[in-house]
């Protein structure tokens, strides 16, 4: 199966063929649909007017668990949409995540995340660590600031193709690992926000906010 949403983030309505069909779970190919892996929840929407309930990676593909049992056959050729605000908002606090977490990197290379989640409403990232983490909100947002406003295009490819490992590339900043959806560009970010939240001992969490 082709995960379109790699090379074409930005679209949000598809037609994909069918490839097989198991009661109510559907492999489809070209998919648009991102299903929940390092952190990014699953997108929300629908195959041919059907809702998709639940979308998981299984191996090579994707399985879309759909609402209701499918009114199409293998081999169709069926309508795919995606909730277009909904991803937007998952890929803007998901590049926010990418850029603090490799500033935190670059402040401090010993420091260890244990732990991230992106949701359409706020991104988080876990950090085992003593001290308050506020202390360096200030100079990190600066930095994203800087990095939001040069507007830098933002580069998205394989690191691995057979063994579908992606990566996204800064010129000039990081090289990182990851197989998410990715903007275009910094400056689609925007202006963020960070909140402190102490989760237990030794633990910090830093949640990301959209600003507008
Ligand atoms: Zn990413």
């Amino acid at each position: 199966m082709e995960r379109a949403f790699w090379n074409s983030p930005y679209l949000s309505s598809l037609d994909a063929r069918v490839l097989s069909i198991e009661g109510r779970d559907v492999v489809i190919s070209p998919t648009i649909f991102f299903a929940e892996s390092g952190g990014q929840e699953s997108d929300q929407g629908r195959i041919n007017r059907i809702e998709v309930s639940q979308a998981t990676v299984a191996d090579e593909r994707i399985i879309y668990r759909l609402a209701e049992e499918p009114d199409f056959a293998v081999g169709d050729l069926v309508s795919v949409e995606i909730d277009w605000p909904r991803r937007y908002a998952l890929m803007r606090l998901h590049f926010a995540a990418e850029i603090v977490l490799e500033l935190f990197y670059k402040k401090f290379p010993a420091l260890e995340k244990i732990g991230a989640h992106i949701s359409q409403s706020k991104a988080r990232i876990d950090f085992a660590l003593e001290g308050n983490i506020s202390q360096y909100f200030p100079e990190i947002l600066q930095d994203v600031e800087q990095l939001v406003t040069a507007d830098l295009p933002i580069e998205s490819r394989f690191i691995d193709a057979e063994c579908l490992r992606r990566c996204w590339y800064i010129e000039g900043f990081s090289e990182v690992p990851c197989g998410g959806t990715h903007l275009r560009t910094t400056g689609e970010v925007g202006r963020i926000r960070l909140k402190r939240n102490n989760i237990g001992a030794h633990k910090e969490r830093v949640e990301i906010y959209l600003v507008d």
